[in-house]
């Protein structure tokens, strides 16, 4: 008889596979409230990975972290027309504190243009203080009406990044640096998926943007997701604020001002890159743990061997976790490694014991060899290394067999059903994104037709890539 599957294969119902998995591999579960989630220690470890690595490029592109409050006056939001009317729907509000209710309504931060323009308004003073590059890790709070775990959350974790700087062309170039070296770079050599960098449409812009660069991933059921976005915001928020400097010439001027995000998202986006009908497969330069040494039996030769390779791999560098938990079945704790998606599994058993061999497991490409336990810390890295560029060229290949050439609106339409299309933008337009979006359908990005990012709308030869998305 065959064997029942342990999640709803992804052929079946893709959605149903993805809350399987996030419920079965113990990433997170539904919070009580509508739209909030709980995430248990192992998804915590995905993001804990996420932020180290975001994190150093961050640093690495000069910005330092700080924290601001969560609650912000509303009147602030306000201030900056188009960004209020972005946010408005989905603001959390707080009426009542410490039992009164309050004069001024409190929001709770959807995100923090406005309270950081305030500071920056008292902080910079001249040229000399610029350019301002500010970051903070914190939760934020959209109240989304149709929510999904990690994808889309009513509140979630990010980093956002907040910027002030002398002149439009430094801002422009300092948004785009973190495009490419913290996102397109944390994307592609770490989480191992293959991104289209682009500009949004006029349509898809931040609220209060001039401009917004993206990042959008094919998931494995041929839908784009957003998985990081960094704007300009011109000198909008600065207006509001008068966020102004005395230039090198003595003139009070405005400030030229980035932002830029990426989320708890970026785990969901995981999941679907990489995730197979068995679990999650977890690109080894991210994982937690990229290699678990699992007991096959409770005997203490078999103990003994596993907690000595543990050592060794540890000393050579690997993060690897010891599974001596005997007393579950090995069956069952393979599901739950297989599950998990940890990247290798180093199985040792009694007659492995007697023939000093180990076997190597690699879930990413499913193979079962046995091994000499003295060569796992010399060959784990450079297995460890293939198996995060197969990862990458899966994703990458994904994209390219589901994204078709397309010349009218009906054909982007239909080829949206199963992956994406690609059209030019002179002939779709903001008519035909607007004919696309009543059947949702989006424009997810303008790319140039060398592929690299367009410095404007009507750049010649800049094609649109369109797609359902989450
Ligand atoms: P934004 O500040 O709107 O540009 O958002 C920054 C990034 O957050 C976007 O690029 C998305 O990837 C992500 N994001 C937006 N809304 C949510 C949400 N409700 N849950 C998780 N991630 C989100």
């Amino acid at each position: 008889m065959a064997k029942a599957p342990v999640l709803t294969p992804r052929a079946d119902d893709f959605p149903r596979w993805y809350q399987d998995l996030v419920g079965k591999a113990e990433l997170a579960d539904n919070g009580p409230v509508r739209g909030t989630m709980v995430v248990r220690p192992y998804g915590y470890g995905l993001w804990e990975r996420t932020q180290q690595e975001v994190d150093a490029r961050i640093k690495a592109a000069g910005a330092q972290n700080a924290y601001f409050p969560l609650f912000i006056p509303q009147s602030y939001l306000t201030k900056e027309a188009e960004h209020v009317e972005g946010f408005a729907p989905e603001l959390a509000v707080v009426t009542h504190g410490g039992g009164k209710e309050l004069e001024e309504p409190v929001v709770v931060r959807p995100t923090s243009e406005t309270i950081v323009n305030d500071y920056f308004s008292k902080w910079v003073r001249s040229y000399r203080d610029l350019p301002l590059l500010i970051n903070q890790w914190a939760n934020v709070v959209r109240w989304e009406l149709r929510p999904r775990v990690f994808l889309r959350t009513t509140e979630f974790l990010w980093q956002e990044g907040h910027t002030a700087h002398a002149t439009y062309e430094d801002a422009r170039d300092y948004a785009a640096r973190i495009h490419q070296d913290v996102y397109a770079d944390f994307l592609e050599n770490v989480l191992a998926m293959d991104v289209v960098p682009g500009r949004k449409t006029v349509r898809e812009r931040f609220a209060g943007a001039v401009n917004t660069l993206t990042l959008e991933g094919m998931m494995g059921d041929g839908k784009a997701l957003q998985l990081a976005t960094s704007h300009e915001l011109g000198q909008n928020f600065a207006k509001a604020f008068g966020t102004r400097y005395l230039s090198k010439d003595g003139r009070e001027e405005y400030v030229w001002q980035t932002s830029w995000g990426s989320t708890t998202r970026m785990v969901g986006a995981l999941v679907m890159t990489h995730g197979d009908d068995d679990g999650l497969r977890v690109p080894p330069r991210l994982a937690p743990v990229q290699v678990v040494v699992v007991a096959v039996k409770g005997d203490d030769a078999v103990l003994d061997t596993v907690r000595g390779i543990g050592d060794r791999l540890r000393a050579a560098g690997i993060r690897v976790h010891v599974d001596d938990r005997t007393d579950t079945s090995f069956g069952r704790r393979v599901v739950d490694w297989e599950l998990k998606g940890v990247p290798v599994r180093v199985e040792v058993g009694p007659r492995d014991v007697d023939n000093g061999t180990a076997v190597l497991v690699r879930r990413v490409r499913g193979s079962k060899e046995p091994t000499p336990v003295g060569a796992l810390s010399e060959i784990l890295p450079t297995v460890l290394e293939e198996d995060q560029a197969l990862l990458l060229a899966q994703s990458r290949e994904r994209r390219r067999d589901r994204t078709v050439e397309v010349t009218t609106v009906e054909e982007a339409a239909e080829a949206a059903r199963t992956g994406w299309a690609r059209i030019a933008w002179d002939t779709l337009g903001v008519e035909g994104e607007a004919r696309l979006a009543e059947q949702g359908v989006t424009v997810r990005c303008l790319v140039a037709a060398d592929g690299s990012v367009p410095a404007s709308d009507d750049q010649p030869g800049t094609v649109a890539v369109v797609a359902r998305a989450y």
